[in-house]
């Protein structure tokens, strides 16, 4: 539903009066026939070329080889860290209707730089022995082994990135989600690279939680927090519960940032199973639009935005089946339908 989405956000977006202009790209499974590749160079060019890309969800095309093209664009655009707000809007159906936090999450190292190694493989023995004798600890053979690199370099670029953010955008504090009791090495390299970055940035308040205090504390006492840096995992799983916390995917925006580029998508995937249905929420991409507007500097199309989509989403009629209680409810509208309806209130607030 990637392009039913994406259509409804551009046309919302040109009714703030921003004067847009396009370069409209295909990605995804449905280029492979014609490119051979899910991401053609042309698309990445694009994005290099323009600095910032709002992105419609992109099916991972199963068993052709092609790891992720979200993955791809992210490493090959070395954005680095994923900005995720978790901003509740009452009407939505939220946890509490006091939530405003954003969770940064580091985007290039971490568990999720792929290094594995297969159970039983020759490989994996190799390593098991090896760090076995290096760590003096026995490890099972029968166990599999993913490999865990934090570094200084990547720890103070997005705790740095965090306090810049901050800064920007009128928070507070930052804090820094961590497990360093128990990965020293890692977690407790993030931590102490975290400490010093946080002694040259006097001017925001900084504090650490370890990660599982973090997820009681964010539902018990969420509005003590305002930026939460994570490393790649954590910051996974918590955006996730922050997801859930406003009222689901439909409603949580994302942005991927690096020194060179940006890139604007909502959190959620392309939902394949309603393609082509008008039945999404919009919502989640227009927010990443929000966030996009934002990064350019052109606060007052962001606030304008931000207010229709909290406005109808306070009225409760024009929203989409996933908003409401009963998600069977028949008054729920389609994808299109939400863009007239904001399309219309900007146009009434010109
Ligand atoms: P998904 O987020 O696409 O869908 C999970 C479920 O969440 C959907 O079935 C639907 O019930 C609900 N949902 C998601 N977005 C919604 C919306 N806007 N409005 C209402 N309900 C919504 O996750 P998935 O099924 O695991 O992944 C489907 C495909 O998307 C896979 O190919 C995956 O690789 C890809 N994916 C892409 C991105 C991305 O482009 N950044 C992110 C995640 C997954």
């Amino acid at each position: 539903m990637g392009p039913e989405i994406s259509d409804a956000s551009v046309r919302v977006l040109e009714a703030t009066g921003v004067a847009f202009e396009w370069d409209v790209q295909q990605a995804g499974e449905n280029v492979m026939a014609e490119y051979g590749t899910p991401l053609p160079d042309h698309v990445l060019e694009s994005i290099r070329r323009t600095k910032i890309a709002l992105k419609g969800p992109i099916t991972t095309p199963v068993g052709t080889g092609f790891r992720s093209v979200n993955v791809a664009i992210r490493q090959e655009l070395e954005l680095y860290a994923c900005v995720r707000p978790v901003r509740a809007y009452p009407g939505a159906r939220n946890l509490r209707d006091d939530l405003d936090f954003v969770v940064i999450r580091e985007n290039s190292e971490d568990i999720y730089i792929g290094i594995e190694f297969e159970k039983g493989s020759p490989e994996c023995q190799q390593v098991l022995e090896e760090v076995s004798s290096l760590a003096h600890k026995r490890i099972r053979p029968d166990s599999g082994l993913s490999i865990k690199p934090i570094s200084v370099f990547g720890s103070e670029r997005i705790v740095q990135y965090a306090f810049d953010y901050a800064r920007q955008y009128g928070r507070q504090k930052v804090t820094l989600v961590h497990k360093a009791n128990i990965m020293k090495h890692t977690d407790g390299l993030y931590l102490a690279v975290g400490r010093e970055v946080a002694r040259r940035n006097p001017d925001i308040q900084f504090e650490d939680r370890i990660v599982d205090n973090m997820c009681m504390q964010l539902v018990l006492r969420p509005s003590e927090y305002d930026v939460l840096v994570c490393p790649n995992l954590y910051g996974d799983i918590i955006s996730d519960l922050g997801a859930g916390m406003i009222g689901g995917l439909g409603l949580a925006p994302g942005a991927n940032i690096g020194t060179d580029g940006a890139v604007f998508e909502a959190t959620h995937g392309s939902a394949p199973k309603y393609t082509g249905q008008n039945r999404v929420n919009p919502m989640a991409l227009m927010l990443s639009g929000v966030l996009m507007l934002r990064h350019l500097q052109e606060t007052e199309a962001a606030d304008a935005l931000e207010r229709a989509i909290a406005d109808v989403i306070r009225e409760g009629k024009a929203v989409t089946y996933d908003m409401k209680v009963d998600r069977s409810d028949p008054t729920s509208v389609g994808t299109s339908q939400v863009a007239d309806a904001l399309v219309e209130k900007l146009r009434a607030g010109a």
